[in-house]
């Protein structure tokens, strides 16, 4: 394979979460092509590699950025007198597959049902976070416990442990005494499960609050602008809520990413490829998809795709593909100098399918046909 369709892991996840930003959803999907390409280059990547599908790009291949996030991802005007609410996290972070594993005990809120109601509602919006493996249930020998307390002051609706040693914060506080509405308890619930996960206040410099032992390490996938929209913003527990903002988003998925598998292909005597993959913790399925990498330029500049030669659901390791035959090549290059050059890498990508996105490992194949 050449380098630059090389197959790329979970670490193109955390670094395109990295480098994204942004503040609050923009609603403006028409733009030209360069504008397109400077705010690729913003977020770190090629900007000569974009290829436009309308509602999202794809850069560099394979990696795929709505377009509401790269206008979301541009500066912030300056002056904004709230100062910086970067997303932070602790030093501390729950473990993989743990993190996919969370068990909940909400029997300390038998008494409290309003509060009780909006734990597991807030639970099931941690549960569908795009492309988070975040995953939290209710069960026995729970990771944490979530109890009643009426003396944390009538301030105050909730309180949080961080992680420790792989796991998840084991404490969380409701006050059932801080007068709020459901959409209020519901908020601080999300928020509070969020500490538990190593979250920090997004806000926690201009509040006065301490890094202090637990550390508080910019989630580099946040805006360099406030982001009011974020649960995790401190000092609101009157606020409402209203689902997790761009950035809660991001954050989450560059800290908790749904895992990759690591795809292998080899061959039967016959030369049938055989896609072999880990398996994934949680997976529901496994697609398998026949994938030529495109990319080239000519007099108009440079180009990249990716092509689909074929795709199958439900499939299980090692699967073996009877229709893309061994060829010996996995890359064919079209080389009409000073002008134009095309090189096509083959091989196969493989999803692990989860309810709310997707991880993605890839290999080439020797099936190439020049
Ligand atoms: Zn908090």
């Amino acid at each position: 394979m050449i380098r630059r369709f090389s197959p790329r892991r979970g670490a193109v996840v955390l670094a395109l979460a990295a480098l994204a930003a942004c503040d609050s959803p923009v609603e403006s999907p028409e733009q030209q092509p360069e504008d397109l390409a400077a705010m690729v280059e913003a977020l770190g990547f090629r900007g000569d590699m974009v290829q436009d599908f309308g509602d999202y790009v794809v850069v560099e291949g394979d990696i795929r950025i709505p377009k509401a996030q790269l206008l979301a991802a541009q500066p912030r005007p300056a002056g904004d007198a709230m100062g910086p609410r970067f997303h932070y996290r602790t030093f501390n972070l729950v473990g993989s597959p743990k993190v996919h594993q969370v068990r909940v005990d909400l029997s300390g809120l038998n008494g409290n049902p309003d509060w009780q109601n909006a734990a597991r509602e807030a639970i099931a919006h941690w549960n569908a976070l795009p492309h988070s493996y975040v995953h939290m249930e209710e069960g026995a020998s729970p990771d944490i416990v979530v109890v009643a307390n009426c003396g944390l002051g009538s301030g105050t609706a909730g309180r949080a442990t961080w992680p420790s040693g792989g796991n998840p914060g084991p404490t969380i506080e409701a006050n059932p005494c801080f007068s709020s509405n459901h959409a209020q308890r519901v908020r601080n619930m999300v928020h509070e499960f969020g500490h538990t996960l190593g979250l920090r206040h997004t806000n926690w410099q201009s509040r006065g609050e301490s890094a202090g032992s637990e550390g508080a390490v910019h989630i580099v996938a946040t805006p360099t602008g406030k982001d009011n929209a974020s649960v995790m913003n401190g000092g609101t527990a009157g606020e409402s809520w209203a689902g997790f903002s761009y950035n809660d988003i991001w954050a989450v998925w560059g800290l908790y990413p749904i895992p990759d598998p690591a795809v292998t292909v080899t061959y039967t005597a016959s030369g049938d490829p055989i896609v072999s993959w880990t398996p994934v913790f949680g997976a529901l399925s496994y697609t398998v998809r026949r994938t030529v990498w495109i990319s080239g330029h000519d007099e108009f500049g440079s180009f990249n795709a990716i092509g689909e030669r074929g795709a199958f659901t439900n499939a299980s390791s090692p699967y073996v593909d009877t229709g893309w035959p061994y060829t010996g090549v996995s890359v064919c290059e079209y080389n009409n100098a000073p002008n134009d050059y095309l090189v096509n890498g083959y091989g196969y990508r493989v999803e692990a399918v989860f309810a709310n996105g997707y991880g993605t490992g890839s290999a080439g194949a020797a099936t190439a046909v020049c």
